[in-house]
């Protein structure tokens, strides 16, 4: 039996992973999950299932979710997060929260010694160096559930790292692929919402759409497999069908292919290194590829500049994505100043070479705040 706990189960890939265990129960026993603002789902979820400690957005539900449901051990906010992540008994921690409220869990986590199935990206762009140094020295394992990231950790099994030319991550392009820089000015919230081949959190879909989430994915790819970037690509394939590939030092190429359905890569990394039964049939009809374009999708060369340099500089460009993100998504901002407001925040940031954790977290809130403040007042 596999114990485990899910951060952000109300959310996307949450109760996608819910769905994974509720195929197989007797494999999972649930020991904690974090909940959302949203009641309906909440309860919906807490009827299925019965973890020993729930971790609640505000510390104001947790009365009446005590009194509900009186064997569960409520806790709250950012502090009920963490004591998920130091709860003492071992389990599989995978974080499916959005943002960089993910980082500090994901590091208490590994110090409890807890293995992670990482969906929550953001923690590796903004604190990779770190969390690569936590996992070493607490001896942990930590499975990514991003598709790209998934795929390619299945095409690098039995292969060695010296033999790897370079990794191709793809891209959907996302809502506004088919549009020019001109016709951005005048897209929607409601219009940037609409994926056209995942159904996906509202942050990071925006991400999608800006191409920052493909940014951030070279960020993760670069921790996870430990490549410089120059040898991490991406290209535009439309159907989302081919999620990753490596190019081999003889000329040969793996690619990994699966339909788009994220319970294939959550799947893979809850039963890692077995494979369970799952029926999502693939079609091989069409498959396209163009490349990137960074003129279009400038926010993508920026994360490579920046990973580039390193430093603070990711957590810089991330907390101003977030913040921006934020904006737009309260109608505050247009689609297109979310670029804006990224490349002026990394452009006047100040560097630190080797940022700490506190160092990372203070910035981190430092620039999220001063985009907030300036942009809300307009
Ligand atoms: P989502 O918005 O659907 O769900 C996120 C959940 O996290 C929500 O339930 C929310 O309540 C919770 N949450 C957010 N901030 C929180 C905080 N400060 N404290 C407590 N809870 C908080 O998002 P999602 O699409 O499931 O994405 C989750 C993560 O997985 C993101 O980092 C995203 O980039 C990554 N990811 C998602 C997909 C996908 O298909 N959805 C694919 C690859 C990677
Ligand atoms: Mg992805």
């Amino acid at each position: 039996m596999k114990y485990l706990y899910i951060l952000g189960a109300a959310g996307s890939i949450g109760r996608q992973t819910l769905d994974v265990i509720k195929e197989d129960p007797k494999q999972f026993y649930l020991i904690g999950l974090s909940l959302g603002s949203h009641d309906d789902i909440n309860d919906q979820i807490l009827q299925d299932v019965q973890p020993e400690i729930v971790s609640l957005k505000y510390e104001n539900q947790i009365e009446r979710y005590q009194k509900r449901y009186p064997h569960i051990t409520f806790v709250a906010g950012e502090e009920g997060l963490i004591k998920l992540a130091t709860y003492p008994k071992h389990g599989l921690f995978m974080n499916a929260i959005s943002g960089s409220a993910g980082l500090l869990p994901t590091v208490k986590a590994i110090e409890s010694k807890k293995d992670i199935a990482l969906a929550n990206k953001e923690t590796l762009v903004i604190a990779g160096d770190i969390i690569n140094e936590l996992i070493k020295k607490h001896g942990v394992h930590l499975y990514p559930v991003d598709s790209e990231h998934s795929s390619i950790w299945q095409l690098l099994r039995g292969e060695d790292l010296s033999d790897i030319d370079k990794l191709v991550i793809t891209a959907s392009g996302g809502s506004f692929r088919d549009l020019s820089r001109e016709e951005l000015k005048n897209v929607t919230k409601k219009d940037a919402l609409k994926h056209p081949n995942w159904s996906m959190g509202d942050k990071i879909t925006i991400d999608s759409a800006t191409m920052m989430n493909k940014g951030l994915e070279v960020i993760e790819a670069h921790h996870l497999f430990h490549l410089p970037y120059h040898q991490i690509e991406t290209v535009l394939h439309r159907e989302s069908l081919i999620h990753g590939l490596i190019f081999l030092k003889d000329s040969t190429i793996k690619a990994s292919l699966a339909s788009s359905d994220m319970r294939i890569p959550i799947a893979y990394a809850l039963y890692y290194p077995e494979r369970r039964v799952h029926h999502a049939p693939l079609s091989l009809t069409d498959l396209h590829f163009q490349p990137m374009d960074f003129k279009r999708y400038p926010l993508l060369e920026l994360a490579y500049k920046v990973g580039e340099r390193g430093g603070i500089l990711p957590t810089v460009m991330n907390a101003a994505n977030e913040a921006a993100v934020k904006l737009f998504l309260e109608d505050h901002i247009t689609f297109i100043e979310i670029e804006k407001i990224v490349f002026d925040a990394v452009e006047h940031a100040t560097q630190i070479q080797q940022p700490t954790l506190e160092d990372i977290l203070r910035v981190n809130k430092e620039i999220q705040n001063d985009i907030l403040r300036q942009y809300e007042k307009r």
